[in-house]
């Protein structure tokens, strides 16, 4: 039988250096499923992994379950861009994200697990007056909140990123829009610490258990049928991301959900080049500098539907274009890598934390590009939905009905498109 790796600590670190590394146990047990749990959690990502831990946390529910069909941290919270921020509009959103920041903030002390959360501020950069005026307008619409946000001109946005081209001919820098606490996380690791701290707390996470059909008894769910076998389960909940619509439809009903690719790139390491992140206002491309010296970044969505984890190279070279428009020193690096994943995008670009059509089945999803910063909040919420069956006061715009009923949400004030995340 494996033994458990303790509590992580300085003293232990050195210890263990002392004896070759040789002490440490696995991060969480590798655990056979049970025939019944109170909850299972389909997905062991980010949400279905933090949704665990904070059932058993704020709830005092732990005969809970997480299935995962391949292995933790593969899915999109390992594939991420790694980006963390709360510089929205609407003032629910606002509130939900800078909850999820604030919990990033004590995130690594709370599960005793190194995330490498680091808070080096995310820039948007302004290249017109009318998108100065909106990110104006989103500024303030954070200071009432008690958000951070700052307007910089053209010369603050060289002092933070001299590499930005800011006189180029065609899309010239004007100013910039920055929250200092945004920033990176290292994207695999929240997955491993969720997981780590679930496990302490008596979640059994089951690894290569593929769901592959719902049992229902008239409207309400009792089980999961797996590569593993029949599961019983008092309640459900999917946190499969870009899968929403395949176990909706074992459920028996559809959700309004696209799925799609968006690819991801990182570069060859080089000496620290950009301190922030930084978002191209005039095209879709994002980038950050990881601790290895990569540049990590991306851009938009491929334009068909797939399931597939691969992109296509129109996007690429659609990426690359951006980048080297607003940095044209990238032109100089080799890209080392290149990977996709699968997103459940939304009509509205915002996420389903919700009831369901089937009684004590409960949804975790939709996230389209921006759901790993939200993991924190996404699971400590959600938690709150599957205990109490009521959704939380920060998540009660995120209900699947809102669909139905034609009240989409239009995060940024200028339309509720699902590229406006
Ligand atoms: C390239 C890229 C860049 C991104 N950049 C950012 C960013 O910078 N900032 C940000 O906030 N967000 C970003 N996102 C979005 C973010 O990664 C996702 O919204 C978020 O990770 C989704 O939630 P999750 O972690 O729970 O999903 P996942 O990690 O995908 O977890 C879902 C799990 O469900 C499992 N599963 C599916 N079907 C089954 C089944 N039948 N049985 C059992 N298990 C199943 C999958 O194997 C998977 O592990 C990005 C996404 C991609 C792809």
């Amino acid at each position: 039988m494996s033994v458990i790796s303790s509590a992580y600590s300085g003293f232990r670190l050195a210890y263990e250096a002392l004896r070759g590394h040789r002490g440490w146990g696995p991060a969480w047990r590798k655990a056979a499923p049970k025939q019944a749990y109170d909850v299972v959690i389909v997905g062991g990502g980010g949400h279905g992994l933090a949704t665990a831990y904070y059932l058993a946390k704020n709830h005092g529910i732990t005969n809970v379950a997480v299935l995962e069909r391949g292995g933790i941290g593969l899915g999109n919270v390992g594939r991420n861009t790694t980006i963390i921020r709360s510089n929205y509009f609407s003032p629910e959103n606002i509130r939900f994200y800078d909850f999820s920041l604030r919990l990033w903030e004590g995130l690594e002390a709370e599960l005793n697990y190194n995330a490498m959360v680091s808070q080096r501020g995310a820039l948007n950069l302004v290249h017109a007056d009318g998108q100065r005026d909106l990110l104006a307008r989103r500024a303030n619409q954070m200071l009432l909140e008690g958000v951070d946000a700052e307007l910089l001109d053209k010369d603050g946005v060289k002092r933070l990123v001299p590499l930005v081209d800011v006189d180029n001919g065609r899309f010239p820098v004007l100013g910039g829009f920055l929250q200092r606490r945004g920033g990176t996380v290292r994207h695999d690791a929240v997955a491993w610490g969720y997981a780590r701290a679930a496990d302490r707390r008596g979640v059994d996470i089951v690894e290569k258990c593929e769901v592959t059909g719902i049992t229902r008894e008239g409207d309400a769910v009792t089980g999961v049928e797996t590569s593993l076998g029949s599961i019983r389960a008092g309640k459900v909940l999917f946190a499969v991301a870009g899968h929403s619509s395949l176990l909706a439809a074992m459920a028996g009903f559809r959700l309004p959900l696209e799925t799609h690719v968006l690819q991801a790139f990182v570069s060859e390491a080089v000496k620290p080049l950009i301190d922030c992140v930084v978002t191209y206002g005039a095209g879709h491309f994002y980038v950050s500098q990881s601790d290895k010296g990569g540049l990590v970044f991306g851009g938009a969505l491929d334009g068909y539907n797939s399931y597939a984890r691969r992109g296509s190279l129109p996007m690429v070279e659609d990426v690359l274009a951006a980048g080297l428009t607003l940095m044209p020193a990238l032109g100089r690096l080799r890209v080392l890598r290149q990977w996709g994943g699968a997103m459940d995008m939304t009509a509205d670009g915002n996420p389903i934390i919700s009831t369901t059509p089937v009684r004590n089945l409960y949804l975790n999803g939709g996230w389209c590009y921006g759901g790993f910063k939200a993991i924190p909040a996404g699971g400590f919420t959600t938690a709150h939905l599957v205990a109490t069956g009521a959704p939380h006061p920060l998540i009660a715009h995120f209900g699947l009905e809102r669909f139905r009923e034609g009240r989409v949400i239009d995060e940024r004030g200028i339309g509720p498109y699902a590229w406006m995340h």
